[in-house]
């Protein structure tokens, strides 16, 4: 067994404090490491080395900071199957979905490479008389990432490269779930030429957390995970004048009309919902079947959920891992009980799956339940697990409704053949990430990543235009140049022209 440590100024660390959490293999249910959680102590020592390390990086020229990029790009690119085994074996996904969350990821840093286009501020030449006005942007200091366990590598990555290219510094608080991809991340950053001290790793959970958001020289946070959790980020750290911002978890509805393509849409329903065992915040767990499309849907996703591989993420022939802890398993296989007793039908039903050769893993089979109702706790609770809800209204109209009433607004879908339809969708709905005939619409990464509602505090989405925004503050600059030889009358009255 490894102790996991936090990388702090260019090196492993032990830190201050005895406090472990333990690190476990989903698959066979058994410990495998345990991981370091940071005292208040360690924060210091992780915010004070990124301090003394925006000194000199807050200067660093963009092409430094650019070639810097593309290295990091290059050796990430390299990794990918690397990365991909340490996220499998920590939280469970199946490799090829380890490999694309690394990919997804990368596009980010492809996105940063581009940091000296971006950054470029505006010029307005003889605004006044003799009078020039530019704008341009500043760094902000050291930052900090709060990450959750379901995708190690990728969510991270929204943040850091986009926050270090900028010419800021970072400290990462990833989830003490699966923490071993950031401490690698860490080393190719450091391989990549990044000065020590730019990008560290601090292992913990809320005493962590709280550390952060309590240090004076912390400037802006960047959170990730379960809306409760996101409100307490986002209004801790704004009370103390931090910019934040606070992505929130998710119930991500699809609209399937009754002239859309049903195997195609039950064929990507079955994707969405049960892909990386429905652990991702942009997962569908509730259809809504408009008109006549619910019968022939329901039977066309019972058989493809029946059809699903489940099996070890490092086994090439499965198509979806367990999920993440035995109390993950326990929550969801509650939730679908619930659903049950509340009059739901579970059509396919994945509770108390057991893998051969992997008894103890944390296995849940992919579960259809139909006939849910709004009031059903299976349908108000995110469940983050695979299962999907079946939910039945008359019109287009009633489903915009059921997603706007929803408190979460992170990603929608629709199925459809009517552009009218996909029209009056994607206007009416009150949800951040659209999508038509495309499941899950996760923005590509020169776009901005964020929901509306419950699923975001804070006015700024991630990565994209608004994540160099959040990064950096502006300034605007009115210049004049007299020559020695000319008077110009200082005036008391407010300048015009
Ligand atoms: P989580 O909220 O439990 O944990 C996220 C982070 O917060 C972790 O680093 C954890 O250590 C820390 N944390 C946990 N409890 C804390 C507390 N009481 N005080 C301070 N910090 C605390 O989330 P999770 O279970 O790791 O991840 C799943 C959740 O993340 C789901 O709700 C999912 O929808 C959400 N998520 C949202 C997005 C998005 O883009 N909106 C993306 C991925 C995941």
């Amino acid at each position: 067994m490894v102790t996991i440590e936090h990388w702090i100024g260019g090196e492993f660390t032990a830190g201050s404090g005895n406090r472990r959490g333990p690190v476990f293999n989903p698959a066979t249910g058994r410990q495998q490491h345990d991981v370091v959680l940071a005292t208040d102590a360690d924060v210091d020592a992780a915010v004070t080395a990124a301090r003394i390390a925006f000194e000199t990086w807050g200067q660093a020229s963009l092409s430094k900071r650019t070639k810097t990029l593309f290295n990091f790009r290059e050796l990430v690119n390299a990794r990918v199957k690397e990365l991909a085994g340490i996220i499998s074996d920590e939280h469970g996904k199946v490799l090829s979905d380890a490999a694309g969350e690394v990919q997804r990821g990368l596009e980010v840093i492809e996105f940063a490479c581009g940091i000296p286009q971006l950054l470029k501020g505006d010029y307005s030449d003889q605004a006044s008389t003799g009078v020039d006005v530019f704008s341009f942007r500043e760094p902000l200091g050291v930052c900090a990432g709060i990450t959750p366990f379901n995708f190690p590598a990728m969510v991270p990555m929204w943040m850091h490269p986009v926050a270090i290219a900028c010419g800021n510094t970072f400290v990462l608080k990833p989830s003490e779930r699966d923490p071993s991809a950031s401490n690698y991340v860490a080393e190719l950053w450091k391989e990549a030429g990044l000065p020590d001290g730019v990008f560290n790793v601090l292992h913990g959970d809320k005493a962590a957390v709280d550390g952060l958001l309590q240090h004076p020289d912390v400037a802006a946070v960047s959170f990730v995970g379960s809306t409760p959790i996101a409100r307490y980020i986002h209004d801790e750290a704004s009370k103390r004048g931090k910019r934040v911002q606070a992505l929130g978890g998710a119930k991500n509805h699809a609209i399937i009309l009754p002239d859309a393509d049903l195997e195609f849409a039950a064929g990507h329903l079955t994707a969405a919902a049960f892909g990386s065992a429905g652990e991702r915040c942009m997962a569908i767990s509730a259809a809504v079947a408009v008109g006549g499309a619910g019968d022939a849907l329901l039977d066309l996703v019972n058989r493809k959920a029946g059809e699903v591989v489940v099996g070890n993420g490092r086994d090439p022939s499965s198509e979806m891992g367990p999920v993440v802890t035995a109390a993950a398993k326990q929550r969801i296989e509650g939730l679908i009980d619930s659903g049950e007793r509340a009059g739901a039908k579970v059509t396919v039903d994945g509770r108390g799956l057991r893998v051969p050769g992997f008894e103890e893993g944390f296995f849940v089979g992919p579960t259809v339940i139909d006939q849910v109702e709004p009031s059903m706790e299976v349908y108000t609770e995110e469940i983050f697990g695979p299962v999907l809800s079946v939910v039945r209204t008359d019109t287009v109209d009633a489903a915009i409704d059921l997603i706007n009433r929803n408190p979460y607004g992170n990603g929608t879908a629709i199925f459809t053949s009517s552009g009218e339809a996909a029209r009056r969708f994607q206007r009416g709905v009150r949800v951040g990430m659209i999508g038509i005939n495309v499941p899950i619409p996760v923005p590509m990464a020169y776009y901005s990543f964020g929901g509306w509602k419950d699923s975001l505090f804070g006015d700024k989405h991630i990565h994209g235009p608004e994540g160099v925004s959040f990064y950096t503050r502006g300034k605007v600059v009115t210049s004049r140049w007299p020559h020695v030889s000319h008077a110009y009358d200082a005036s008391l009255h407010f300048p015009t022209s």
